[in-house]
């Protein structure tokens, strides 16, 4: 097949579309979680696409400044009335249940059930999806209607589910091209029934490996299926002599809404893969927005932490927290559809293609006039450069919960951009954050051996 014959590939778009969205409706029912039985469903479906290496790292391993946490499975949820009325059922909905919570069989009066319940008050009809990962808990999530017809009295609560010593799996997924060069893609397995983010990237990743599989292609691929941020972290402790290979990546969530494209650019911020993608935007006639690097969102956070620094960008329609259906029960099959989804397919197909054919040629546009106040004498170095530090073991994750949202993403910024080059104000400057909260959070990390001080 000619690569670059985008019209002999186009004549194929109404069965990839058909394909994409069937694969996930399939996707859609299964209980996924950062670890468990969900994702090993996924990838065995995803098996009938592409064939897809399953990885199992053991709970307990190492990886930088984490370590991998028990196993968990669920078979089963509710909440009973006195009277025996299953009002609140995981079998109708996974989202009911706090993803990763310890089991519980219990009855229990309402005032006490209340503070194991999760509600959206601004969006009464939705169920909001809500995970507790690395800090034991167990709960359940309802729409706020439901919320309020609750009536006082006993409730029965179970949670069949385990937490114990296993693994965590994910998939990959390598397609060797002429040259030894890799071409990165990546997308997370860890939410349960949610459709664009991030079943559409699962989708839209699993029809391009199978796609790529039938062209001639110099770049060498590495398809990544991860439970997100553990995933990431994982695969790059686990892969560290293969990074060099690396030389562009891109990250795939939120691609199957209405919405128009979002670029999220590198850390790097002039790379290959960046100009790339925004060359195809531009002539694509579809309307996008281009957004610099911020060190909040998807696995770009570990790929592009200052120890990495990969040319990785990431490719959206509507970006995360921007749709309000977003970690909703609203963000179901009927937000995502398979006209989106062949879009978003058909300009990621075009920047591979592009690549392709800049393979070996690219020129970086000139760089941007330094703005770096030389002068400056606050420069610090993150000890932890490779993917983020575990906050929560540090205590800092609960201290951030308490103060206000600006601190949390003041720690992300001072971290990533702490790599010797930035000063305080660089960082006050690029991340918009002022100047006085940049330096409070690096006398914080600073206690918590996280930076050091270098002049
Ligand atoms: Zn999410």
């Amino acid at each position: 097949m000619d690569n670059n014959d985008l019209n002999a590939i186009k004549s194929d778009f109404p069965v990839i579309s058909a394909e994409m969205y069937k694969l996930l409706t399939e996707l859609y029912p299964i209980c996924r979680s950062i670890t468990g039985n969900g994702v090993r469903k996924t990838l065995e479906i995803i098996r009938n696409y592409i064939p897809i290496e399953r990885h199992e790292v053991p709970s307990g391993t190492k990886v930088f400044d984490w370590i991998i946490p028990k196993e968990w499975n669920i078979e089963d949820a509710y909440i009973k009335t006195d009277k025996g009325q299953k009002i609140v059922d995981f079998k109708k909905s996974n989202l009911h249940v706090l993803n990763y919570s310890t089991p519980i069989k219990s009855k229990l009066p309402l005032s006490e059930l209340k503070q194991h319940l999760y509600t959206l008050p601004d969006q009464p009809e939705a169920i909001p999806y809500r995970t507790s990962y690395y800090n034991e808990n167990w709960g359940f999530c309802l729409s706020h209607n439901q919320f309020l017809t609750l009536e006082d009295g006993k409730y029965e609560i179970v949670i069949d589910s385990s937490l114990k010593d296993g693994n965590l799996t994910y998939g990959e997924f390598f397609l060797q091209g002429k040259k030894n060069e890799e071409i990165l893609l990546t997308c997370y397995t860890c939410h349960p029934s949610l459709c664009n983010d991030n079943l559409s990237g699962i989708v839209l990743l699993t029809f391009l490996a199978q796609y790529l599989s039938k062209l001639k292609l110099d770049y060498s691929y590495r398809f990544l299926f991860i439970p997100e941020t553990i995933g990431a972290i994982t695969w790059l402790k686990l892969n560290e002599e293969k990074i060099s290979k690396i030389k562009h990546g891109l990250v795939i969530t939120c691609v199957g809404d209405s919405g128009k494209f979002t670029y999220k650019k590198s850390r790097l911020g002039n790379t290959e893969i960046d100009q790339t993608a925004i060359n195809i935007l531009k002539e694509s006639g579809e309307s996008f927005q281009i957004k610099d690097f911020f060190p909040v969102g998807s696995d770009e956070r570990q790929f592009c932490s200052p120890g990495f620094n990969l040319p990785m960008g990431s490719l959206m329609r509507t970006m995360y927290h921007k749709f309000p259906e977003y970690h909703t029960s609203l963000d179901n099959l009927e937000f995502v559809k398979g006209e989106y989804l062949i879009e978003s397919f058909s300009i990621y197909l075009k920047i591979i293609l592009e690549l392709e054919k800049n393979f070996g040629k690219f020129k970086p546009e000139e760089k941007l006039k330094d703005q770096r106040n030389m002068d400056d004498n606050d420069i610090f170095m993150n000890l932890n450069p490779k993917c983020e530090p575990n906050l929560e073991k540090r205590g800092l994750f609960n201290k951030v919960v308490h103060l206000d949202s600006g601190t949390a993403l003041s720690i992300n910024w001072v971290l990533n951009l702490s790599d010797g080059r930035n000063s305080l104000s660089d960082i006050s400057r690029i991340s918009g954050i002022e100047y006085n909260l940049i330096k409070e959070t690096s006398e914080l990390l600073l206690k918590h051996n996280l930076l050091k001080k270098i002049t």
